[in-house]
């Protein structure tokens, strides 16, 4: 009897283990529709890819408002610390749409009186209309979401390929964070910065990465993307550090092998009293 006890206890507490883990995975931290997109767009590979390459990658066309212009008519130098993520709302304007009105000052606003930001970002392409080091117009006048970061716009028009503008905004905000050195918690939405003044000072943007007007399951699940691509580039660098660190190790063998033949030829060449 008291090993039945045992046994069955034992069963249960196996049970209790097995469950667990999967109770995490259907915690909050995804939401059903970040799980269809994340299953449409497929994983990740976890493989070291050229941040170079993965440049390439991105399409990136650099059509920029002209200095000292519009957006540009005051040069307010920017250290990029974070990364900020909107979505247009424009259901009809393209990436090139929204260069063109960039470049033509139509888009008024913000604390120079117009408009501007860094990328926008549509399904087959990326534009960018002010260099990284310039500070943008796109979140809080002057608040630290245009102060310290490069600000991102996707696109929504009608026709765009959605989950396609998604992935291309990943790879650029982790090949933004790799060039610039800006950690994972520093990927913001607009929502994250607060406009002075609003009554609803947090905006819902990007709307679709939001639930209830809030950061959710989708946009955790948006950065966990952009961590994974993040960690592609990190991944290339390790390899050629251990590549580089192989090589050296090598080399340091080979001297030891010839300082050793050294010494016994010198050895050999006294012995037979050749020197
Ligand atoms: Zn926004």
């Amino acid at each position: 009897m008291k090993k039945l006890v045992h046994a069955l206890t034992a069963a249960c507490l196996l049970c209790v283990f097995i469950a667990l883990p999967a109770c995490n995975t259907t915690s909050s931290s995804s939401s059903s529709k970040s799980q269809l997109w994340e299953r449409e767009m497929g994983a990740i590979a976890d493989v070291a890819v050229n941040p170079n390459e993965a440049n390439k990658e991105l399409n990136l066309k650099v059509d920029l408002i002209e200095k000292g212009k519009y957006g540009r008519r005051l040069f307010r130098k920017l250290d990029p610390k974070f990364i900020t993520i909107h979505s247009t709302q424009n259901y009809t304007g393209d990436a090139y749409a929204h260069a063109k009105a960039l470049k033509r000052g139509a888009l008024r606003g913000g604390v120079c009186g117009y408009l501007c930001w860094h990328f926008t970002v549509q399904d087959d392409t990326v534009i960018q209309h002010i260099p990284t080091d310039e500070r943008g117009e796109h979140a809080d006048f002057d608040g630290p979401g245009n102060t310290y970061s490069i600000g991102i716009e996707m696109c929504e028009h009608k026709g765009n390929n959605q989950l396609a503008t998604m992935d291309r905004t990943a790879k650029l905000a982790a090949s933004l964070m790799y060039h610039h050195n800006i950690p994972i918690e520093n990927i913001r939405a607009h929502y994250h910065w607060p406009r002075e003044g609003y009554d609803t000072p947090n905006k819902n943007c990007p709307h679709f990465l939001m639930e209830n007007g809030q950061p959710g399951g989708t946009w955790r699940w948006f950065v966990g993307r952009i961590n994974r691509h993040h960690q592609k580039l990190v991944k290339y660098d390790a390899q050629i550090r251990e590549q580089e660190e192989k090589r050296k190790e090598e080399e340091r063998r080979k001297r030891m092998v010839y300082q050793f033949i050294d010494r016994i030829g010198n050895r050999v060449t006294q012995w037979i009293g050749l020197s």
